[in-house]
């Protein structure tokens, strides 16, 4: 399927790897030329070359916290104009709801509330200006099915979840969608270093850990960042402009719910 974007340029924070990547590559394969963020040179340098290299698009890299007004300002300036924005950025630490203080609260709602809306904020009035845009927030199966460690994660991006209801509702008019994306277990860095925490404190091997984790999974595995990229191409595409506000969980079956 012709996903009607060649041509376009879209923003992908925290894009160097995992699920960003995925959708930064899906995204260059039909034909978006590319603005590309993360925090370390070297990692973005490598996936921007292998972007050009393989899907002939442009690439601008911008290395730099995306969670920080100085990270932030450049990748903004170097994706004026994008018609597409994919936000992203790592996730909060895990531990204990009685011990969180407020400045571990404020560091997560910058990072998966404030960031989102920050970038929301500087790109939306362009694209409802042109009468085209697409948002798409990568934020977790946790916001439907909490995950009682990552207490923070759970309440930052809840919060992400409310702006975007609302918010998706005010620029649908003027041609611009705006939808959540839910990880559910993908195998990324990510995941394989939480299957290696969990490895040590039982004493088991990694790859032990990962067997039980993707039996809990009706699909009986991991995601991919192939295929995550793909629900996120297919949410920008001109197919998508009636899908908006919407919560998408990609987990393999993994969230138990009717609807
Ligand atoms: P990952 O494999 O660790 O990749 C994270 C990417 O984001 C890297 O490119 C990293 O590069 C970049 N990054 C991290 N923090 C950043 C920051 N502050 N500013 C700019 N770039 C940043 O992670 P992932 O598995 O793709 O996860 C992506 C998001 O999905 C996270 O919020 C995670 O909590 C959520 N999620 C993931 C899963 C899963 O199973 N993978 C499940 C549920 C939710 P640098 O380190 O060089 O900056």
């Amino acid at each position: 399927m012709d996903m009607g974007l060649r041509g376009k340029r879209a923003l992908v924070c925290a894009g160097s790897k995992g699920l960003g990547r995925g959708c930064a590559e899906a995204l260059a394969a039909e034909g978006v030329d590319l603005v590309l963020n993360a925090r370390g040179a070297e990692a973005l340098a490598a996936t921007a070359d292998h972007i050009r290299r393989h899907y002939g698009v442009r690439v601008d890299e911008v290395a730099g916290d995306i969670t920080t007004d100085a990270g932030r300002a450049p990748v903004l300036a170097a994706a004026r104009g994008a018609d597409i924005l994919v936000t992203n950025a790592g996730g909060p630490p895990p531990g204990l709801w009685s011990d969180w203080s407020r400045d571990d609260f404020i560091r997560a709602f910058d990072a998966n509330l404030l960031t989102p809306v920050a970038l929301m904020q500087a790109l939306l009035p362009a694209m409802m200006e042109r009468g085209w845009g697409r948002v798409v927030n990568i934020t977790s199966f946790s916001v439907k099915a909490p995950i009682p460690q990552l207490g923070l994660s759970n309440t930052a991006r809840a919060g992400l979840t409310g702006f975007v209801a609302g918010t998706a509702r005010q620029v649908a008019a003027r041609g611009v969608t705006i939808n959540n994306l839910l990880p559910g277990i993908h195998a990324t860095d990510r995941a394989i270093s939480l299957d290696g925490s969990a490895a040590k404190a039982r004493g088991i091997s990694p790859e032990e850990v990962r067997k039980a984790r993707a039996a809990e999974i009706p699909a009986g595995r991991y995601g991919t960042a192939e295929e995550f990229g793909a629900a996120c191409a297919f949410l920008c595409s001109q197919h998508a402009g009636f899908i908006l506000g919407q919560n998408l969980v990609i987990d393999g079956g993994a969230l138990n719910a009717t609807i």
